[in-house]
Protein backbone atom coordinates (compact mmCIF):
# COMPACT_ATOMS: atom_id res chain seq x y z
CA UNK A 1 0.00 0.00 0.00
CA UNK A 2 1.24 3.29 -0.52
CA UNK A 3 1.76 5.65 2.61
CA UNK A 4 -0.90 8.24 3.02
CA UNK A 5 1.08 11.94 3.08
CA UNK A 6 -2.37 13.36 4.01
CA UNK A 7 -5.79 13.28 5.26
CA UNK A 8 -8.57 14.23 2.69
CA UNK A 9 -9.99 17.37 4.76
CA UNK A 10 -7.04 19.13 5.47
CA UNK A 11 -5.88 20.19 1.93
CA UNK A 12 -6.23 23.78 0.69
CA UNK A 13 -5.19 26.26 -2.02
CA UNK A 14 -1.86 26.66 0.31
CA UNK A 15 -1.00 22.63 -0.88
CA UNK A 16 -1.82 23.01 -4.82
CA UNK A 17 1.16 21.39 -7.06
CA UNK A 18 1.98 19.11 -4.17
CA UNK A 19 1.83 15.64 -5.02
CA UNK A 20 -0.02 13.48 -2.19
CA UNK A 21 -1.45 10.19 -1.03
CA UNK A 22 -4.76 10.23 0.42
CA UNK A 23 -6.48 7.22 1.42
CA UNK A 24 -10.55 6.36 2.65
CA UNK A 25 -13.80 5.15 1.50
CA UNK A 26 -15.79 6.50 -1.57
CA UNK A 27 -18.14 8.85 -0.72
CA UNK A 28 -19.80 9.72 -3.91
CA UNK A 29 -18.76 8.63 -7.71
CA UNK A 30 -20.54 11.03 -10.48
CA UNK A 31 -19.04 10.46 -14.11
CA UNK A 32 -17.57 13.70 -15.77
CA UNK A 33 -17.46 13.59 -19.25
CA UNK A 34 -16.90 10.29 -21.50
CA UNK A 35 -13.31 9.25 -19.84
CA UNK A 36 -13.20 10.50 -16.58
CA UNK A 37 -14.97 10.34 -13.38
CA UNK A 38 -15.36 12.15 -9.83
CA UNK A 39 -14.65 10.40 -6.33
CA UNK A 40 -15.23 12.03 -2.91
CA UNK A 41 -12.80 10.32 -0.95
CA UNK A 42 -13.97 10.20 2.73
CA UNK A 43 -11.38 9.98 5.41
CA UNK A 44 -12.14 11.38 9.48
CA UNK A 45 -11.16 14.53 8.21
CA UNK A 46 -14.14 15.09 5.57
CA UNK A 47 -14.35 14.70 2.17
CA UNK A 48 -11.66 15.32 -0.81
CA UNK A 49 -12.65 15.51 -4.54
CA UNK A 50 -10.22 13.22 -7.15
CA UNK A 51 -10.79 13.36 -10.70
CA UNK A 52 -9.70 9.48 -11.49
CA UNK A 53 -9.96 7.24 -15.23
CA UNK A 54 -13.94 6.61 -15.59
CA UNK A 55 -13.35 3.51 -16.54
CA UNK A 56 -12.00 2.29 -13.39
CA UNK A 57 -14.61 0.47 -11.25
CA UNK A 58 -14.80 2.57 -8.25
CA UNK A 59 -17.96 2.25 -6.21
CA UNK A 60 -19.24 3.77 -2.89
CA UNK A 61 -17.40 2.54 0.55
CA UNK A 62 -14.39 1.11 -1.42
CA UNK A 63 -11.49 1.53 0.03
CA UNK A 64 -8.43 3.60 -2.33
CA UNK A 65 -5.44 4.87 -1.86
CA UNK A 66 -4.98 7.60 -4.18
CA UNK A 67 -1.97 9.32 -5.30
CA UNK A 68 -2.10 12.90 -7.61
CA UNK A 69 -1.31 16.08 -7.63
CA UNK A 70 -3.31 18.89 -5.94
CA UNK A 71 -4.69 21.63 -8.22
CA UNK A 72 -7.61 24.11 -8.19
CA UNK A 73 -10.53 23.23 -9.39
CA UNK A 74 -11.64 25.05 -12.22
CA UNK A 75 -13.77 28.28 -12.09
CA UNK A 76 -17.34 28.09 -11.04
CA UNK A 77 -16.90 24.06 -9.44
CA UNK A 78 -15.85 25.63 -5.90
CA UNK A 79 -17.61 24.22 -3.52
CA UNK A 80 -17.84 26.77 -0.35
CA UNK A 81 -19.86 24.04 1.84
CA UNK A 82 -16.57 21.89 2.04
CA UNK A 83 -13.29 22.79 3.75
CA UNK A 84 -11.56 21.38 0.67
CA UNK A 85 -14.15 23.07 -2.01
CA UNK A 86 -11.20 24.68 -3.73
CA UNK A 87 -9.47 21.87 -4.13
CA UNK A 88 -9.18 18.39 -6.31
CA UNK A 89 -6.71 15.75 -6.96
CA UNK A 90 -5.50 15.64 -10.69
CA UNK A 91 -2.99 12.75 -12.78
CA UNK A 92 -4.08 10.26 -10.29
CA UNK A 93 -2.81 6.81 -9.84
CA UNK A 94 -5.89 4.86 -7.76
CA UNK A 95 -4.81 1.75 -5.57
CA UNK A 96 -8.16 -0.36 -4.59
CA UNK A 97 -7.57 -1.48 -0.91
CA UNK A 98 -10.32 -3.20 -0.43
CA UNK A 99 -13.63 -3.41 -2.38
CA UNK A 100 -17.06 -2.99 -0.55
CA UNK A 101 -20.64 -3.92 -0.94
CA UNK A 102 -23.31 -2.01 -1.61
CA UNK A 103 -24.20 -0.31 1.73
CA UNK A 104 -27.74 -1.19 3.75
CA UNK A 105 -27.71 2.56 3.86
CA UNK A 106 -25.96 5.70 3.04
CA UNK A 107 -23.64 7.01 5.23
CA UNK A 108 -24.67 10.58 6.83
CA UNK A 109 -28.01 9.43 5.97
CA UNK A 110 -29.59 8.95 9.19
CA UNK A 111 -32.91 10.56 9.08
CA UNK A 112 -34.28 7.93 6.67
CA UNK A 113 -32.61 4.64 8.58
CA UNK A 114 -34.34 2.37 10.54
CA UNK A 115 -31.81 2.91 14.39
CA UNK A 116 -32.17 -0.69 14.52
CA UNK A 117 -30.53 -0.90 11.13
CA UNK A 118 -27.84 1.74 11.98
CA UNK A 119 -26.79 -0.10 15.42
CA UNK A 120 -26.70 -3.13 13.51
CA UNK A 121 -24.48 -1.67 10.76
CA UNK A 122 -22.48 0.63 13.37
CA UNK A 123 -19.42 0.32 11.83
CA UNK A 124 -20.79 2.00 8.62
CA UNK A 125 -22.31 4.51 10.67
CA UNK A 126 -19.51 5.49 12.45
CA UNK A 127 -18.31 6.49 9.07
CA UNK A 128 -20.73 10.01 8.94
CA UNK A 129 -19.25 13.06 9.76
CA UNK A 130 -22.39 13.40 12.69
CA UNK A 131 -20.85 10.36 14.24
CA UNK A 132 -17.70 11.68 13.84
CA UNK A 133 -17.90 14.26 14.99
CA UNK A 134 -19.98 12.89 18.26
CA UNK A 135 -17.42 10.51 19.37
CA UNK A 136 -14.51 13.31 18.89
CA UNK A 137 -16.70 15.39 21.30
CA UNK A 138 -17.80 12.57 23.70
CA UNK A 139 -13.59 12.19 23.56
CA UNK A 140 -13.06 16.06 24.70
CA UNK A 141 -15.76 15.59 27.40
CA UNK A 142 -13.54 12.82 28.85
CA UNK A 143 -10.20 14.31 28.54
CA UNK A 144 -10.89 17.61 29.89
CA UNK A 145 -12.63 16.16 32.85
CA UNK A 146 -9.58 13.98 33.92
CA UNK A 147 -7.49 16.92 33.26
CA UNK A 148 -9.59 18.88 36.08
CA UNK A 149 -9.45 16.24 38.57
CA UNK A 150 -6.17 15.62 37.58
CA UNK A 151 -5.14 18.81 38.66
CA UNK A 152 -7.42 19.54 41.71
CA UNK A 153 -5.30 16.42 42.72
CA UNK A 154 -7.82 13.33 42.38
CA UNK A 155 -6.21 9.66 42.24
CA UNK A 156 -7.84 7.36 39.39
CA UNK A 157 -8.47 4.71 41.40
CA UNK A 158 -10.58 1.66 39.24
CA UNK A 159 -13.11 -0.14 41.61
CA UNK A 160 -14.05 -3.78 40.67
CA UNK A 161 -16.89 -4.53 38.17
CA UNK A 162 -17.95 -8.39 40.18
CA UNK A 163 -18.85 -7.11 43.13
CA UNK A 164 -21.86 -8.17 46.03
CA UNK A 165 -25.14 -5.90 45.14
CA UNK A 166 -24.53 -1.83 45.68
CA UNK A 167 -27.17 0.25 47.52
CA UNK A 168 -28.36 2.36 44.56
CA UNK A 169 -32.14 0.98 44.19
CA UNK A 170 -32.04 -0.19 40.64
CA UNK A 171 -32.38 -3.81 39.52
CA UNK A 172 -28.92 -5.39 39.50
CA UNK A 173 -27.36 -7.29 35.87
CA UNK A 174 -25.79 -10.40 37.94
CA UNK A 175 -23.29 -12.95 36.78
CA UNK A 176 -23.21 -16.03 38.22
CA UNK A 177 -20.11 -17.72 39.90
CA UNK A 178 -18.99 -21.04 38.60
CA UNK A 179 -16.41 -22.00 41.74
CA UNK A 180 -19.34 -21.50 44.13
CA UNK A 181 -22.50 -22.26 42.22
CA UNK A 182 -25.69 -21.02 42.94
CA UNK A 183 -24.16 -18.18 44.09
CA UNK A 184 -23.77 -14.76 42.25
CA UNK A 185 -21.65 -11.36 41.55
CA UNK A 186 -23.55 -8.08 40.91
CA UNK A 187 -22.30 -5.38 38.29
CA UNK A 188 -21.81 -2.25 39.94
CA UNK A 189 -24.77 0.49 39.51
CA UNK A 190 -21.80 2.52 40.57
CA UNK A 191 -19.05 2.50 42.93
CA UNK A 192 -20.55 3.84 45.72
CA UNK A 193 -19.30 1.82 48.67
CA UNK A 194 -15.85 1.52 47.16
CA UNK A 195 -15.40 5.00 46.80
CA UNK A 196 -16.54 5.50 50.34
CA UNK A 197 -13.95 2.39 51.62
CA UNK A 198 -11.25 4.74 49.67
CA UNK A 199 -11.97 7.74 51.82
CA UNK A 200 -11.88 5.25 55.26
CA UNK A 201 -8.40 4.14 53.43
CA UNK A 202 -6.64 7.78 53.64
CA UNK A 203 -7.04 8.38 49.51
CA UNK A 204 -8.44 11.68 50.45
CA UNK A 205 -9.41 12.47 46.62
CA UNK A 206 -10.88 9.72 44.39
CA UNK A 207 -12.04 9.94 41.04
CA UNK A 208 -13.36 7.80 38.01
CA UNK A 209 -14.50 7.74 34.66
CA UNK A 210 -16.74 4.41 36.04
CA UNK A 211 -19.23 2.05 34.13
CA UNK A 212 -21.86 1.48 35.58
CA UNK A 213 -24.89 -1.13 35.13
CA UNK A 214 -28.67 -0.95 35.80
CA UNK A 215 -31.72 -3.57 34.56
CA UNK A 216 -33.69 -0.70 34.01
CA UNK A 217 -36.14 0.18 30.85
CA UNK A 218 -34.78 1.79 28.51
CA UNK A 219 -35.16 5.24 27.13
CA UNK A 220 -33.40 7.92 25.32
CA UNK A 221 -31.21 9.61 28.00
CA UNK A 222 -30.98 5.94 29.90
CA UNK A 223 -28.50 2.76 28.53
CA UNK A 224 -28.17 -0.63 30.87
CA UNK A 225 -24.79 0.25 30.94
CA UNK A 226 -23.44 3.87 31.29
CA UNK A 227 -20.69 6.22 32.20
CA UNK A 228 -20.12 8.46 35.06
CA UNK A 229 -17.66 10.72 36.17
CA UNK A 230 -17.78 9.17 39.84
CA UNK A 231 -15.87 11.15 42.42
CA UNK A 232 -15.53 11.59 46.41
CA UNK A 233 -13.43 13.76 48.74
CA UNK A 234 -12.72 13.76 52.34
CA UNK A 235 -13.10 16.74 54.96
CA UNK A 236 -14.91 18.13 52.03
CA UNK A 237 -18.41 20.37 52.36
CA UNK A 238 -21.19 19.40 49.72
CA UNK A 239 -20.23 23.32 48.80
CA UNK A 240 -16.83 22.38 47.92
CA UNK A 241 -18.15 19.12 46.05
CA UNK A 242 -20.30 21.33 43.77
CA UNK A 243 -17.02 23.48 43.29
CA UNK A 244 -14.72 20.98 42.44
CA UNK A 245 -17.62 19.45 40.39
CA UNK A 246 -18.43 22.92 38.43
CA UNK A 247 -14.72 23.32 37.79
CA UNK A 248 -14.74 19.81 35.81
CA UNK A 249 -17.53 20.36 33.73
CA UNK A 250 -17.09 23.92 32.74
CA UNK A 251 -13.32 22.79 31.62
CA UNK A 252 -15.82 19.73 29.19
CA UNK A 253 -17.85 22.52 27.92
CA UNK A 254 -14.96 25.08 27.22
CA UNK A 255 -13.12 21.91 25.45
CA UNK A 256 -16.19 21.45 22.91
CA UNK A 257 -18.34 24.93 23.11
CA UNK A 258 -15.53 27.17 22.67
CA UNK A 259 -17.26 29.21 25.63
CA UNK A 260 -16.70 28.66 29.29
CA UNK A 261 -19.69 28.70 31.52
CA UNK A 262 -18.79 30.63 34.34
CA UNK A 263 -22.62 30.38 36.31
CA UNK A 264 -23.35 27.87 38.09
CA UNK A 265 -26.35 29.11 40.64
CA UNK A 266 -27.80 26.63 43.83
CA UNK A 267 -31.18 26.80 44.42
CA UNK A 268 -33.49 24.54 46.88
CA UNK A 269 -34.97 21.65 45.70
CA UNK A 270 -38.09 23.31 46.99
CA UNK A 271 -37.84 26.39 45.82
CA UNK A 272 -37.10 24.40 41.97
CA UNK A 273 -40.78 22.66 42.91
CA UNK A 274 -42.03 25.97 43.44
CA UNK A 275 -40.96 28.15 41.06
CA UNK A 276 -40.10 25.33 38.17
CA UNK A 277 -42.25 22.29 39.13
CA UNK A 278 -39.36 20.60 38.45
CA UNK A 279 -36.47 18.81 40.73
CA UNK A 280 -34.06 19.55 37.25
CA UNK A 281 -35.34 22.76 36.49
CA UNK A 282 -34.86 23.93 32.45
CA UNK A 283 -33.48 27.66 33.34
CA UNK A 284 -33.24 28.93 29.66
CA UNK A 285 -36.90 29.75 29.25
CA UNK A 286 -39.10 31.84 32.04
CA UNK A 287 -42.70 30.95 32.57
CA UNK A 288 -42.34 30.50 35.87
CA UNK A 289 -45.12 29.23 38.37
CA UNK A 290 -46.76 31.81 40.32
CA UNK A 291 -48.88 31.39 43.39
CA UNK A 292 -52.32 32.72 43.18
CA UNK A 293 -53.52 31.64 46.21
CA UNK A 294 -53.99 34.37 47.91
CA UNK A 295 -55.66 35.69 44.90
CA UNK A 296 -58.65 33.24 45.28
CA UNK A 297 -58.37 33.05 49.20
CA UNK A 298 -61.96 34.44 49.44
CA UNK A 299 -63.31 32.72 46.09
CA UNK A 300 -66.81 31.09 45.92
CA UNK A 301 -65.51 28.96 43.22
CA UNK A 302 -65.56 25.37 44.46
CA UNK A 303 -62.79 24.50 41.96
CA UNK A 304 -60.18 27.42 43.52
CA UNK A 305 -61.01 26.07 47.14
CA UNK A 306 -57.96 24.64 47.69
CA UNK A 307 -54.78 24.24 49.69
CA UNK A 308 -52.43 25.49 46.57
CA UNK A 309 -53.19 27.58 43.38
CA UNK A 310 -50.92 28.47 40.86
CA UNK A 311 -50.67 29.51 37.31
CA UNK A 312 -48.03 30.06 34.20
CA UNK A 313 -48.12 32.55 31.81
CA UNK A 314 -47.44 31.65 28.03
CA UNK A 315 -47.11 34.85 26.28
CA UNK A 316 -48.95 35.14 23.18
CA UNK A 317 -50.99 32.10 23.73
CA UNK A 318 -54.57 33.37 23.36
CA UNK A 319 -54.28 32.44 19.89
CA UNK A 320 -54.51 28.91 21.33
CA UNK A 321 -57.70 27.40 19.68
CA UNK A 322 -60.47 25.42 21.81
CA UNK A 323 -58.98 21.73 20.59
CA UNK A 324 -55.21 22.43 21.82
CA UNK A 325 -56.86 24.01 24.89
CA UNK A 326 -59.10 20.81 25.18
CA UNK A 327 -56.03 18.49 24.76
CA UNK A 328 -53.98 20.13 27.14
CA UNK A 329 -56.23 20.00 29.80
CA UNK A 330 -56.76 16.04 29.19
CA UNK A 331 -52.65 15.88 29.36
CA UNK A 332 -53.24 17.68 32.62
CA UNK A 333 -55.43 15.52 34.08
CA UNK A 334 -53.71 12.65 33.13
CA UNK A 335 -50.66 14.00 35.08
CA UNK A 336 -52.85 13.54 37.86
CA UNK A 337 -54.34 17.53 37.61
CA UNK A 338 -58.46 17.77 38.75
CA UNK A 339 -58.64 20.12 36.06
CA UNK A 340 -56.70 22.71 33.80
CA UNK A 341 -58.58 26.52 33.95
CA UNK A 342 -57.40 28.43 31.25
CA UNK A 343 -58.02 32.64 31.05
CA UNK A 344 -57.17 34.07 27.81
CA UNK A 345 -56.52 38.29 27.65
CA UNK A 346 -58.26 39.41 24.73
CA UNK A 347 -58.71 42.68 23.13
CA UNK A 348 -59.32 45.32 25.73
CA UNK A 349 -58.04 43.52 28.48
CA UNK A 350 -61.33 41.17 28.46
CA UNK A 351 -61.16 37.88 30.34
CA UNK A 352 -62.21 34.77 27.98
CA UNK A 353 -62.33 31.53 29.73
CA UNK A 354 -64.96 28.78 30.75
CA UNK A 355 -65.11 29.65 33.92
CA UNK A 356 -65.27 33.29 33.39
CA UNK A 357 -68.47 33.69 35.02
CA UNK A 358 -67.43 32.41 38.49
CA UNK A 359 -64.85 34.79 38.98
CA UNK A 360 -65.20 38.16 40.60
CA UNK A 361 -63.80 41.45 38.52
CA UNK A 362 -60.83 41.57 41.96
CA UNK A 363 -60.20 37.74 41.19
CA UNK A 364 -59.80 38.41 37.45
CA UNK A 365 -58.13 41.61 37.85
CA UNK A 366 -56.08 39.61 40.68
CA UNK A 367 -54.69 36.83 37.93
CA UNK A 368 -54.33 39.30 35.24
CA UNK A 369 -51.49 41.26 37.28
CA UNK A 370 -49.53 39.10 39.53
CA UNK A 371 -49.12 36.68 36.20
CA UNK A 372 -48.28 40.11 34.22
CA UNK A 373 -50.32 39.07 32.00
CA UNK A 374 -51.35 41.53 28.70
CA UNK A 375 -53.35 40.95 26.14
CA UNK A 376 -52.69 38.38 23.66
CA UNK A 377 -51.81 35.90 26.73
CA UNK A 378 -52.75 32.88 28.18
CA UNK A 379 -52.80 31.97 31.74
CA UNK A 380 -53.24 28.79 32.70
CA UNK A 381 -54.05 27.43 36.09
CA UNK A 382 -54.23 24.56 38.61
CA UNK A 383 -55.56 24.66 42.32
CA UNK A 384 -54.42 21.00 44.30
CA UNK A 385 -52.23 20.41 47.07
CA UNK A 386 -48.69 22.09 46.63
CA UNK A 387 -46.82 18.73 45.39
CA UNK A 388 -49.85 18.31 42.76
CA UNK A 389 -49.85 21.56 41.59
CA UNK A 390 -46.26 21.96 41.07
CA UNK A 391 -45.42 18.16 39.27
CA UNK A 392 -48.79 19.13 36.68
CA UNK A 393 -47.61 23.31 36.23
CA UNK A 394 -44.27 21.79 36.25
CA UNK A 395 -45.03 19.96 32.94
CA UNK A 396 -47.04 21.74 31.23
CA UNK A 397 -44.48 24.49 31.20
CA UNK A 398 -42.23 22.48 29.50
CA UNK A 399 -44.29 20.71 26.94
CA UNK A 400 -45.13 24.45 26.05
CA UNK A 401 -42.03 26.27 26.61
CA UNK A 402 -39.11 23.83 26.27
CA UNK A 403 -36.66 25.34 23.93
CA UNK A 404 -35.26 22.55 21.29
CA UNK A 405 -31.67 20.64 22.75
CA UNK A 406 -29.18 22.73 21.21
CA UNK A 407 -30.65 26.04 21.70
CA UNK A 408 -30.72 28.68 24.08
CA UNK A 409 -27.02 27.74 25.11
CA UNK A 410 -25.91 26.03 28.18
CA UNK A 411 -27.82 26.84 31.49
CA UNK A 412 -26.16 24.59 34.43
CA UNK A 413 -27.75 24.59 37.89
CA UNK A 414 -27.53 22.88 41.26
CA UNK A 415 -30.39 21.88 42.95
CA UNK A 416 -30.03 21.48 46.75
CA UNK A 417 -31.31 20.29 50.03
CA UNK A 418 -33.48 17.55 48.30
CA UNK A 419 -35.81 15.31 50.70
CA UNK A 420 -34.09 12.79 52.58
CA UNK A 421 -36.98 10.58 51.66
CA UNK A 422 -38.99 9.98 48.62
CA UNK A 423 -41.95 7.77 49.93
CA UNK A 424 -43.55 5.93 53.17
CA UNK A 425 -44.07 2.35 52.46
CA UNK A 426 -46.94 -0.01 53.44
CA UNK A 427 -45.32 -0.91 56.91
CA UNK A 428 -44.37 2.60 57.65
CA UNK A 429 -41.30 2.31 56.46
CA UNK A 430 -39.38 5.70 54.62
CA UNK A 431 -38.31 5.00 51.82
CA UNK A 432 -34.40 6.97 50.99
CA UNK A 433 -34.30 9.34 47.79
CA UNK A 434 -30.74 9.00 47.28
CA UNK A 435 -29.28 5.94 49.47
CA UNK A 436 -29.10 4.92 52.91
CA UNK A 437 -25.65 6.88 53.47
CA UNK A 438 -27.14 10.36 52.60
CA UNK A 439 -26.69 12.52 55.39
CA UNK A 440 -29.88 14.49 56.43
CA UNK A 441 -29.70 18.03 56.99
CA UNK A 442 -27.76 20.35 59.38
CA UNK A 443 -30.97 21.50 61.16
CA UNK A 444 -32.62 17.81 61.29
CA UNK A 445 -29.66 15.38 62.17
CA UNK A 446 -30.76 16.12 65.74
CA UNK A 447 -34.17 15.64 65.67
CA UNK A 448 -34.42 13.05 63.14
CA UNK A 449 -36.14 10.10 64.90
CA UNK A 450 -39.27 12.67 65.80
CA UNK A 451 -40.63 12.52 62.22
CA UNK A 452 -40.98 8.81 62.60
CA UNK A 453 -44.71 7.41 62.02
CA UNK A 454 -45.61 10.68 60.67
CA UNK A 455 -45.65 10.07 56.58
CA UNK A 456 -45.67 14.56 55.69
CA UNK A 457 -43.25 14.81 58.31
CA UNK A 458 -40.78 12.18 56.65
CA UNK A 459 -41.72 13.22 53.62
CA UNK A 460 -40.87 17.02 54.50
CA UNK A 461 -37.49 16.48 55.98
CA UNK A 462 -34.32 17.73 53.62
CA UNK A 463 -30.95 15.40 53.02
CA UNK A 464 -27.31 17.09 52.12
CA UNK A 465 -27.96 15.21 48.61
CA UNK A 466 -27.76 17.63 45.38
CA UNK A 467 -27.95 17.21 42.25
CA UNK A 468 -26.90 19.04 38.73
CA UNK A 469 -29.13 20.12 35.65
CA UNK A 470 -28.34 21.05 32.70
CA UNK A 471 -30.78 22.88 30.34
CA UNK A 472 -33.61 20.61 32.10
CA UNK A 473 -31.87 16.79 31.91
CA UNK A 474 -30.51 15.34 35.39
CA UNK A 475 -26.58 15.33 34.92
CA UNK A 476 -25.80 13.69 38.31
CA UNK A 477 -26.26 13.25 41.97
CA UNK A 478 -24.74 13.24 44.69
CA UNK A 479 -24.26 14.01 48.55
CA UNK A 480 -22.30 14.52 51.48
CA UNK A 481 -22.38 10.89 53.45
CA UNK A 482 -23.56 9.64 57.01
CA UNK A 483 -19.73 9.11 58.91
CA UNK A 484 -21.47 8.54 62.31
CA UNK A 485 -22.44 5.58 63.48
CA UNK A 486 -25.54 7.25 64.93
CA UNK A 487 -26.71 8.54 62.25
CA UNK A 488 -26.70 5.71 60.45
CA UNK A 489 -28.26 3.55 62.90
CA UNK A 490 -31.05 6.17 63.13
CA UNK A 491 -31.39 6.43 59.36
CA UNK A 492 -31.87 2.18 59.22
CA UNK A 493 -34.20 2.28 62.03
CA UNK A 494 -36.44 5.01 60.34
CA UNK A 495 -35.97 2.65 56.65
CA UNK A 496 -36.74 -0.31 58.70
CA UNK A 497 -33.62 -2.09 58.53
CA UNK A 498 -32.59 -3.81 61.18
CA UNK A 499 -29.33 -4.63 62.53
CA UNK A 500 -29.40 -8.08 60.48
CA UNK A 501 -30.44 -7.21 57.09
CA UNK A 502 -27.55 -4.16 57.20
CA UNK A 503 -24.88 -6.06 58.43
CA UNK A 504 -25.58 -8.49 55.45
CA UNK A 505 -26.09 -5.93 53.10
CA UNK A 506 -23.32 -3.43 54.08
CA UNK A 507 -21.38 -4.80 56.94
CA UNK A 508 -18.01 -4.42 54.98
CA UNK A 509 -19.00 -0.58 54.80
CA UNK A 510 -20.27 -0.82 58.88
CA UNK A 511 -16.85 -2.47 59.88
CA UNK A 512 -14.67 -0.05 57.73
CA UNK A 513 -16.93 2.47 59.48
CA UNK A 514 -15.49 1.42 62.64
CA UNK A 515 -12.08 2.06 62.24
CA UNK A 516 -12.23 5.82 61.45
CA UNK A 517 -14.19 7.56 59.10
CA UNK A 518 -12.99 10.64 58.13
CA UNK A 519 -16.47 13.22 57.09
CA UNK A 520 -16.72 12.75 53.61
CA UNK A 521 -18.98 14.03 50.25
CA UNK A 522 -19.00 13.09 46.88
CA UNK A 523 -20.56 13.53 43.17
CA UNK A 524 -20.77 11.32 40.01
CA UNK A 525 -22.47 12.76 36.68
CA UNK A 526 -23.45 10.80 33.44
CA UNK A 527 -20.78 11.64 30.75
CA UNK A 528 -23.36 9.71 27.86
CA UNK A 529 -25.92 12.79 29.15
CA UNK A 530 -23.62 15.17 29.39
CA UNK A 531 -21.75 14.22 25.96
CA UNK A 532 -25.10 14.31 24.19
CA UNK A 533 -26.03 17.67 25.22
CA UNK A 534 -22.63 19.36 24.25
CA UNK A 535 -22.47 17.65 21.28
CA UNK A 536 -26.38 19.20 21.06
CA UNK A 537 -27.73 15.65 20.92
CA UNK A 538 -31.29 14.44 22.09
CA UNK A 539 -30.71 10.50 22.22
CA UNK A 540 -27.57 9.48 24.12
CA UNK A 541 -27.23 6.32 22.00
CA UNK A 542 -25.63 9.29 19.27
CA UNK A 543 -22.81 9.63 21.27
CA UNK A 544 -22.05 6.14 22.20
CA UNK A 545 -19.91 4.22 20.03
CA UNK A 546 -22.13 0.35 20.41
CA UNK A 547 -25.37 1.24 22.18
CA UNK A 548 -28.37 -0.89 22.81
CA UNK A 549 -31.13 -0.34 20.91
CA UNK A 550 -34.55 0.82 22.94
CA UNK A 551 -35.83 -2.77 23.54
CA UNK A 552 -32.18 -3.71 25.47
CA UNK A 553 -30.85 -5.71 22.89
CA UNK A 554 -27.85 -5.62 20.77
CA UNK A 555 -28.43 -5.39 17.12
CA UNK A 556 -25.03 -6.21 16.05
CA UNK A 557 -23.31 -9.07 18.47
CA UNK A 558 -27.10 -10.32 18.61
CA UNK A 559 -26.37 -10.05 22.40
CA UNK A 560 -28.41 -11.56 24.79
CA UNK A 561 -27.79 -14.46 23.76
CA UNK A 562 -28.67 -18.56 24.74
CA UNK A 563 -25.31 -20.03 26.15
CA UNK A 564 -25.02 -23.52 25.57
CA UNK A 565 -25.64 -26.37 28.23
CA UNK A 566 -21.63 -27.09 28.43
CA UNK A 567 -21.92 -23.70 30.21
CA UNK A 568 -24.97 -24.06 32.09
CA UNK A 569 -23.81 -27.40 33.53
CA UNK A 570 -20.13 -25.69 34.82
CA UNK A 571 -21.78 -22.76 36.09
CA UNK A 572 -24.48 -25.39 38.22
CA UNK A 573 -27.85 -23.35 36.23
CA UNK A 574 -30.86 -24.68 34.45
CA UNK A 575 -33.07 -22.10 32.31
CA UNK A 576 -36.59 -22.43 33.07
CA UNK A 577 -39.30 -22.32 29.81
CA UNK A 578 -40.72 -18.77 29.46
CA UNK A 579 -43.62 -18.15 32.00
CA UNK A 580 -46.46 -17.65 29.69
N1 LIG B 1 -23.51 6.81 43.52
C1 LIG B 1 -24.43 7.86 43.26
C2 LIG B 1 -25.12 7.61 41.92
O1 LIG B 1 -24.63 6.85 41.12
C3 LIG B 1 -23.80 9.18 43.16
C4 LIG B 1 -23.18 9.61 44.44
O2 LIG B 1 -23.89 9.75 45.44
O3 LIG B 1 -21.98 9.87 44.43
O4 LIG B 1 -26.15 8.20 41.64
Amino acid sequence: MTSRTDYCGRLTTADIGRTVTVTGWVARRREHGEHLAFVDLRDRTGLLQCVVDGAADLRNEYVLAITGVVRARPEGTVNDQLVTGEVEIGETAVEVLSRAEPPPFQVDSRVDVDETIRIRHRYIDLRSEHMQRNLRTRAKVNSAIRTAFERQEFVEIETPMLIASTPEGARDFVVPSRLHPGTFYALPQSPQIFKQLCMVGGIDRYYQIARCMRDEDLRADRQFEFVQLDMEMSFATGEEVRAVVSEAVADAAEATHGVRPTDFPEITWHDAMDRFGSDKPDIRFGMELTDLTDVFSATDFNAFKAPCIKGILLQGGAEMGRNKLDQLTDRAKGWGAKGLVWIKVEAGGVLNSPIAKFLSDEEGAGVVSTLGASEGDLCLIVADEWRQVAHVLGLIRIELGKPPVNEGGLHFIWVTDFPLFEDVDEAGNAVPAHHAFTMPHQDEVDSMLDAMGDREQLLGMRSQAYDLVLNGWELGSGSVRIHRHDIQQNIFTMLGIGPEEAQRKFGFLLDAFRYGAPPHAGFAFGIDRLAALLAGEENIREVIAFPKSQSGADPLTKAPTPIDDVQLDELGLRVLPPAT
